[in-house]
């Protein structure tokens, strides 16, 4: 491979623009590609909400390398909205869970603290505690606007001397000697490595490439909540669901008199075809938000529905991402896809590891990060729950 390959990357979503970034930052020549808009696909669906109030030491690891990317992004001018995220236990169990998160974290230098039930409405003094034992909350987390992050990391792209290319689709690949020859809608282009960070699309890249990859796309929903007056506090992401148990129930801050709100869903759904599917929330959903939402912040003045919208989670049969060469012969195709519900967050640590590999061959930046390649034993259909 060339001393600085021109690597050419399919989607302008986050995982396709934070590896733009990363590889743009070690000199490498980049041209990314996207058949729609940035940030059009699932990045723009999403809820933008980042955190690391996790229980897995290896998931918990993987956001400390994200958030600290985003924070140095947010010292350049990136948007971060730093209002807190706080997981809710309904167990004793969970509740040692957390206790030893905040330790992990703590290690890292990231602040969490656990908060008993009687204590939870010191942060959300709308919440009823009825069922739960208490909380586990991150004070630095937040949210920011997926839109805001790719089109600004894309300008550092830009300004870094990469190319970005927005509708422009992939429509056939050829293998030449030492790379491809990637045929567009706009002509064709010659690159020595691919990184295929098609999100939702991913499968149909690989299969240009002659090679299957297990990406199911699912739906899930999200719906504004408009309120009647100011709360007088910024709620703080609240999510009721702990390595799958709980309602995945979860809402924040929008606005001032606006909530954002979702059930991140744990049983495995139907895949949808990421061209033709229903982009809208449906009626039953908005009840069932409602109905939780209800249960869970009474109170909240003048709460009413306002306008929702469904979006794909391009998820893994083990719900962790892909990133890596599918096939160890070909390092030249990399694999940077699979994120779920957890895209945005991820990206930035995605984006580094999917860099490693194009530029050092392994994902040498994180201890252990090789069992996030796409390997046969976790490239498998899925179908079972989260
Ligand atoms: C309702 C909802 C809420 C969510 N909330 C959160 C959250 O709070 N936090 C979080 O971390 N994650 C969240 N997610 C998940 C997150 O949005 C995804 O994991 C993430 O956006 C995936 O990014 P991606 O770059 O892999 O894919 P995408 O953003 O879908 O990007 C893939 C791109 O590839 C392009 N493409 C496809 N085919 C071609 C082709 N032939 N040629 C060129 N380009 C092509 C597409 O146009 C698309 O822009 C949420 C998702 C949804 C739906």
């Amino acid at each position: 491979m060339a001393a600085q390959p021109h690597v050419v990357i399919i989607g302008a979503g986050t995982l396709g623009i934070c590896s733009a970034a990363a590889l743009t930052a070690e000199g490498a020549t980049v041209t990314v590609l996207d058949a729609q808009s940035i940030a059009s696909g699932s990045s723009g669906r999403s809820v933008g909400v980042v955190g690391s109030q996790l229980t897995d030491p290896f998931e918990i690891l993987l956001r400390v390398h994200s958030l600290r990317l985003l924070r140095q992004w947010e010292a350049l001018g990136l948007g971060f909205n730093h209002i807190g995220y706080l997981r809710l236990a309904r167990t004793a169990e969970q509740m040692e869970l957390f206790a030893r998160s905040v330790r992990i974290q703590e290690e890292a230098g990231l602040r969490s603290r656990v908060y008993g039930a009687s204590e939870l409405q010191q942060l959300v003094p709308h919440m009823s505690t009825d069922g739960l034992e208490g909380g586990l909350f991150g004070p630095d987390d937040g949210f920011l606007d997926p839109h805001e992050m790719c089109t600004f990391l894309a300008e550092r792209v830009r300004a870094a001397g990469g190319t970005v290319h927005q509708f422009r689709r992939l429509l056939d690949v050829a293998r030449r000697d030492g790379g491809y020859v990637l045929q567009t809608d706009k002509g064709a282009i010659e690159c020595d490595v691919v990184i295929n960070a098609a999100g939702a699309w991913a499968p149909a890249i690989a299969r240009m490439f002659g090679q299957t990859l297990h990406v199911r796309p699912e739906r899930h929903e999200a719906m504004l909540i408009h309120l009647d007056e100011p709360l007088g506090y910024t709620m703080p992401m609240v999510m009721d669901l702990v390595n799958g148990e709980g309602t995945g129930l979860n809402f924040r801050h929008e606005s001032r008199t606006e909530l954002i709100t979702e059930i991140h869903k744990v049983d495995s759904l139907a895949p949808e075809d990421p061209d033709a599917y229903n982009d809208q929330c449906e009626e039953a959903s908005k009840v069932m938000l409602a109905e939780l939402l209800l249960e869970r912040v009474p109170e909240l003045p003048g709460a009413r529905l306002g306008r929702g919208w469904a979006g794909l989670y391009p998820v893994t049969a083990d719900h962790r991402p892909f990133v890596g060469p599918i096939d160890p012969s070909e390092p030249t195709l990399v694999t940077a896809a699979g994120a779920g519900g957890y895209g945005i967050q991820l990206a930035p640590v995605i984006g580094m590891l999917a860099a490693d590999w194009v530029l050092k061959g392994a994902p040498v930046s994180i201890p252990g990060a090789e069992i996030l390649a796409p390997t046969p034993d976790r490239n498998i259909a899925s179908g079972g729950h989260a």
